[in-house]
């Protein structure tokens, strides 16, 4: 097909979710994208924080192919190794007990919601128990994830919620203690804010939170399903505070492009959960898990988390300099190769700029620009995604 029939047939095909750019990406390299018309794009938005080891990597590949031809889906009713890999190398990233695999980061959310449930419900027997979520949140598009979800426009056609759930202020403590009551059974957030506009938590609201958990027999449940797999600087972002949660959620660059989520829990949380209670047809196949050990080998192999230390302060660095020099750009937020620039005016026209300049960004927020690239990027790749950035905001202000 040629590209503008893929994008006439694609409107006339998909259900319209997505307002798309009139682009379509036919193949990627390293930090690269191209489209059908050969054009080349660096790409700092990777898939949404997908792809941390950037497209083609070969060893990737190599691994993805030699499992298909192997076994690429058997059912839970059976052990396969990828899987026993996969979970022996997240839980020793992430220092928890178990882990459960998903398809998706919603799913994720989902399994955790319903596990801070189970292990609410067999110490009081209740069936009524409350979660604090945070305003501005984004933890997925299902029923369960949305209710966490705070944000307005996404829940108002979809009611009713599911009960239960409270929103509170991010990086307010004392808003999060004024929602506390005998039935909470869970607090969830992000460690950093992705969708919400790049907001990293503060260490005292992290702390003041674990603390209020642990007084009151309460779970954090941390959604790193953007922040976490080395994008800060560590593994997880959790990591840089001396925080630990009882659940925490993963996914986009796990699998680093082939579908692959999980859930984490500590052992005395984990074993809530039995056979019966939760399970999945696809979560924990061969091919996804033979793609997150990979993942876990190269991101070994290639020094990512030193690459993201240090790309990511250039990073910080090269951002300010536009903070000052543009009266658009109001201030920079993030860590690492998560970060954002706010500006005084919707992002919109400046990410279409920055496309026609071979550059993708994705907005966050209302007024956020965001950068998630691959955490294999260099500075020189910073230095052009500057420089491109720089004339797109050039031509709008
Ligand atoms: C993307 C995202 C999700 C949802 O993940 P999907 O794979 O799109 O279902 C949940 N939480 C956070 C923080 C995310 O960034």
């Amino acid at each position: 097909m040629d590209t503008k029939t893929i994008i006439e047939t694609a409107e006339e095909k998909l259900i319209h979710t997505y307002n798309r750019y009139q682009i379509v990406l036919d193949r990627g390299d390293g930090v690269r994208l191209y489209d059908t018309d050969g054009k080349e794009y660096l790409d700092f938005g990777a898939g949404i924080a997908v792809f941390a080891l950037g497209y083609n990597n070969r060893e990737y590949n190599d691994a993805l192919k030699a499992q298909i031809d192997k076994l690429i889906h058997t059912s839970n009713y059976f052990y396969n190794e990828p899987s026993v890999l996969a979970a022996k190398a997240v839980t020793a990233a992430s220092g928890m007990d178990r882990v459960f695999f998903t398809n998706s980061g919603t799913e994720a959310v989902e399994g955790a919601i319903k596990l801070a449930k189970k292990y609410a419900y067999l110490k009081d027997g209740s069936t009524d128990h409350e979660i604090i979520a945070m305003e501005h949140s984004f933890h997925g598009r299902s029923m369960g994830a949305l209710a966490v979800t705070g944000n307005r426009h996404y829940q108002e056609a979809f009611g009713p919620m599911i009960p239960g759930i409270k929103f509170a202020k991010y990086n307010n403590l004392d808003s999060v203690k004024e929602l506390v009551s005998d039935k909470t059974c869970a607090i969830i957030f992000e460690t950093v804010q992705g969708e919400g506009g790049v907001y990293p938590a503060e260490p005292e609201f992290i702390e003041g939170v674990r603390k209020l958990c642990d007084e009151r027999g309460i779970l954090l449940i941390l959604d790193e399903i953007q922040c976490g797999m080395g994008r800060t600087g560590s593994m997880f972002a959790y990591q840089q505070y001396g925080v630990k949660p009882d659940i925490v959620t993963v996914a986009k660059a796990l699998g680093c492009g082939v579908p692959v989520g999980a859930f984490l829990a500590s052992e005395d949380v984990a074993k809530a959960l039995v056979p019966g209670d939760h399970g999945t047809t696809y979560g924990g196949n061969p091919l996804a898990c033979a793609a997150a050990v990979k993942v876990f080998e190269l991101f070994d192999k290639l020094g990512v988390l030193e690459n993201v230390r240090r790309t990511g302060a250039y990073l910080t660095e090269r951002l300010e300099e536009l903070v000052n020099k543009y009266d658009i750009v109001k201030e920079r937020r993030g860590v690492g190769l998560i970060q954002g620039i706010e500006l005084t005016v919707s992002p919109k026209e400046v990410i279409a700029k920055a496309l026609e300049k071979g550059l993708i960004l994705f907005s966050a927020g209302t007024n956020v620009i965001r950068f998630v690239p691959p955490l294999v990027i260099t500075e020189s790749d910073v230095d052009e995604m500057i420089e491109k950035l720089g004339e797109a905001l050039s031509e709008v202000v």
